[in-house]
């Protein structure tokens, strides 16, 4: 569904199952934020052909990282001309205790490439410019989008509506997701887009919710 001109939402709406929210930012190139679970695919895909989205649109995806319900269904682009980015940190992560989710669910991580890494700073795509935070906590490489022309933050994993990422991860650290918050309220987000869970539209609500964050999860961090 579309948030704004060139900007689509696709939640993940099963309380049966789990699934992350995946976005696509577009405009004169077209990028999709979270793949998701490999399983769960195919209802993207039909959510995105309903926006009049193809596969073969694609030019870029980004993942925030590298957990199984953001990042399995990369394998079914490989044959794909779409490059694939994430931050070089949680390449590194994956390679090395970040499988034990994979484990942990009976698979192995799935083919991928990372065709370029993402870094602190700006990125531009054609004409658009994204601002890449480097936002640890939930896992060592975590990212975090900022679209300033929409005042949009997808914030992955790292702070939700009414919620924070899990730090019991292997590779979790909660003093640092703490200051990946911090750094994230800072922003000036109209638009909050989780990767689980509710969005957020108006800069009180968004502003709201990290004060909620700061009182009631930054004492049990
Ligand atoms: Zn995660």
């Amino acid at each position: 569904m579309i948030i704004e001109e060139d900007f689509f939402y696709y939640p993940w709406e099963n309380p049966f199952e789990n699934n992350c929210n995946s976005y696509i930012i577009g405009g004169d190139v077209t990028v999709l934020v979270d793949v998701g679970h490999l399983k769960h695919l195919g209802r993207l895909l039909a959510s995105m052909e309903e926006d009049g989205l193809s596969p073969q649109d694609l030019d870029l995806i980004i993942s925030t990282h590298c957990h199984p319900d953001h990042f399995e269904a990369l394998s079914q682009f490989m044959e794909s001309k779409v490059l694939m980015a994430m931050h070089r940190e949680e390449e590194r992560y994956l390679k090395d205790h970040g499988k034990t989710l994979y484990e942990m669910m009976g698979t192995t991580s799935p083919r991928y490439r990372a065709d370029f890494y993402l870094e602190e700073g700006i990125l531009k795509i054609g004409t658009i410019d994204l601002q890449v935070y480097h936002t640890p906590g939930h896992s060592p490489g975590s990212l975090c989008l900022y679209w300033p022309k929409k005042k949009a933050l997808i914030s992955g994993d790292v702070v939700f509506c009414g919620g924070v990422g899990r730090t019991d991860f292997t590779g979790g650290n909660a003093n640092q997701l703490k200051h990946s918050i911090q750094r994230l309220s800072q922003l000036d987000t109209e638009i909050f887009l989780p990767g689980h869970g509710e969005i957020i539209m108006g800069r009180e609500s968004v502003l709201q919710n990290f004060n909620f964050i700061r009182q009631n999860y930054f004492p049990i961090l």
